[in-house]
């Protein structure tokens, strides 16, 4: 059987800001089935590159393939996530559905919240909605239109841990679903334990990448986080 191409496919993306040099020839994939953890110190350039993948910035150079069977290739929830405080968590997944297609089938509304375990919170304002919840929301928002690829940044920071295990749960069920999921996380702990994947971002270019017990393994390392302190540490770039 012959492999799968990869959903998302980056191939020596360079991008700098003024004279700072953030992403220096850097390659990556990312494929269906599998979350796929980007980690990297602040300011590596993890934010960076997941809008390049994203299609929100262009790259100064290098190129960015991105395959689909839907109607979109890239679903991508920022940081901070924001909606319109007066509307209810389906009224947000209809009226983003809207705006692909005026044509939005019954059910469909429903099917998008319950893919992210959001049912019970049909018809609450989403001002009343917890910061995981409101994570789950914007999750739910970027798979609308059906992407093959989602993207998103940082989709557990700020969240307590009981929450943090929810949304990795959520989209390893994503996943599972043939979805291809790239998030950033500072949790190498849940990557370690969640992750299909990760990708190193150091220097500029992905230094380390594999399964959690590859990378691990490769640096005779206890867990992850030796792995991150010997690597981010090693040069201090
Ligand atoms: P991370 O997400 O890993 O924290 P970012 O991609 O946000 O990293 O930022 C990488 C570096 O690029 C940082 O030094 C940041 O200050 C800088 N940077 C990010 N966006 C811009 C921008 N629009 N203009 C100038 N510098 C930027």
């Amino acid at each position: 059987m012959t492999e799968q191409k990869p959903a998302l496919e980056a191939k020596d993306v360079s991008q700098s800001y003024g004279e700072l040099e953030v992403l220096d020839g850097l390659s990556m994939s990312a494929r269906r089935g599998e979350v796929h953890a980007l980690v990297g110190a602040n300011g590596s350039g993890k934010t960076t590159l997941l809008r390049i993948l994203a299609g929100l910035l262009t790259p100064d150079s290098g190129t960015v393939e991105r395959r689909s069977s839907g109607r979109r290739e890239v679903g991508y929830l920022p940081q901070k996530p924001s909606f319109r405080s007066g509307f209810t968590a389906a009224e947000t997944v209809r009226f983003y559905a809207r705006l692909l297609s005026n044509d939005v089938a019954e059910g469909y509304v429903e099917d998008a919240l319950s893919s992210v375990g959001l049912s019970d919170a049909y018809n609450r304002p989403v001002s009343g909605l917890s910061g995981g919840m409101t994570r789950l929301l914007g999750v739910a928002q970027a798979r609308v239109g059906d992407p093959t690829t989602l993207i998103l940044d940082e989709p557990t920071s700020g969240l307590d841990p009981e929450m943090t295990g929810r949304i990795f749960e959520t989209v390893g069920e994503l996943a599972d679903g043939g979805d291809a999921v790239l998030l950033t996380t500072h949790d190498l702990e849940r990557v370690g334990r969640n992750a299909d994947r990760l990708s190193l971002l150091h220097g500029g270019v992905i230094a380390e990448s594999g399964t959690p017990s590859e990378v691990v393994e490769r640096h005779d390392a206890e867990e992850l986080s030796d792995v991150f302190d010997t690597v981010v540490r090693s040069e201090g770039r």
